[in-house]
């Protein structure tokens, strides 16, 4: 199968690259375990916001993952145990164009279409969580908000500040963008200011690679490239650590994973296939909210997926 990248055909290679299978590897976890994470959410939100500093309308914040000591960490089959938090993945929202395919139309997601997904969520009682919060529940059991959600937007498309991010402002929804850094500043994508505004604004900037090329497929100095170089441009960019990254095409090997951790990533997502069970905080799952779905198909494919 095909992987080279084109920025312009990120959608339809991604189409072609991926089939959505649903993975409910610990769907019963969630059922038995989701009352306990909403009991604890109210207490948890009182304990934060004695230490809040961040605007009110991101929710509880959490402890630099690096704070954490490694002897709070819970171990893999721990952290597999909890019940997954929801994690929508987007990439270009606009209205189709008449050569858009089939294929691509999962990864472009109109401007209403998304704006009803969204006010869906909103409807729903879904809050928002940040990396940061779920690395804590993950870790260490952190208790989350009720009905906790993360947004996350790959590829750096420029939609996605100018249509993306007022409509979840209207919510107080705050979200993750995965930046490649080759495209910035280009034409139909992010400017370097844009996302130090998504940044200033309470969001979170991850990685993405420099030019999306498939992580297994890295050897000797690909690591600087796609991840080194890349993730110091985000951090001057942000004035923040980047600690978080999304594997292009969702593509991962276990060799990767110990690359990602010396260069400071302390946990990564993939897409919707099973999670690594050495692994879990490498492997989080996501799925791709498509443009073909409805408010109800959304709900039901985060009921189902996760
Ligand atoms: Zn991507």
């Amino acid at each position: 199968m095909k992987l080279t990248y084109s920025p312009l055909t990120t959608a339809a290679v991604i189409a072609a690259a991926f089939t959505f299978s649903s993975c409910n590897d610990s769907k019963s976890a969630l059922t038995t375990e989701a009352s306990t994470a909403t009991e604890a959410a109210a207490s948890a939100a009182n304990a934060v916001a004695t230490t809040e500093t961040a605007s009110a309308s991101a929710g509880p914040s959490a402890p630099d993952p690096a704070s954490i000591p490694a002897n709070r960490i819970a171990d893999a089959a721990t952290i597999t145990a909890r019940p997954q938090v929801p994690i929508l993945c987007y990439h270009q929202i606009r209205d189709w164009r008449p050569r858009d395919s089939k294929g691509a139309k999962d990864y472009i997601v109109p401007v209403e279409q998304f704006k009803k997904q969204i006010q869906m969520l909103a409807d729903s009682g879904y809050h928002t969580i940040l990396p940061d919060q779920l690395y804590a529940y993950l870790a260490t059991g952190a208790p989350l908000p009720p009905k906790p959600i993360m947004l996350t937007f790959d590829d750096t498309d420029l939609d996605q500040f100018t249509v993306a991010r007022p409509e979840l402002e209207k919510h107080g929804f705050k979200a993750v963008y995965f930046v490649m850094t080759v495209s910035l500043g280009r034409p139909r994508y992010m400017s370097k200011a844009q996302v130090k505004q998504l940044s200033d604004e309470g969001n979170v900037i991850g990685s993405h690679t420099w030019d999306h090329h498939n992580v297994k497929k890295y050897q000797g100095e690909d690591w600087v490239t796609q991840i080194e170089k890349p993730t110091k441009t985000l951090e001057e960019i942000t004035g923040k650590d980047i600690k978080y990254f999304a594997y292009p095409f969702g593509l991962w090997n276990p060799e990767a994973i110990p690359q990602l951790k010396q260069r400071g990533m302390v946990a990564a997502f993939v897409l919707a296939e099973k999670r690594d069970p050495q692994d879990p905080l490498y492997t989080i799952r996501r799925i791709i909210a498509s443009g073909y779905w409805s408010p109800r198909t959304l709900h039901n494919s985060l009921v189902n997926s996760f």
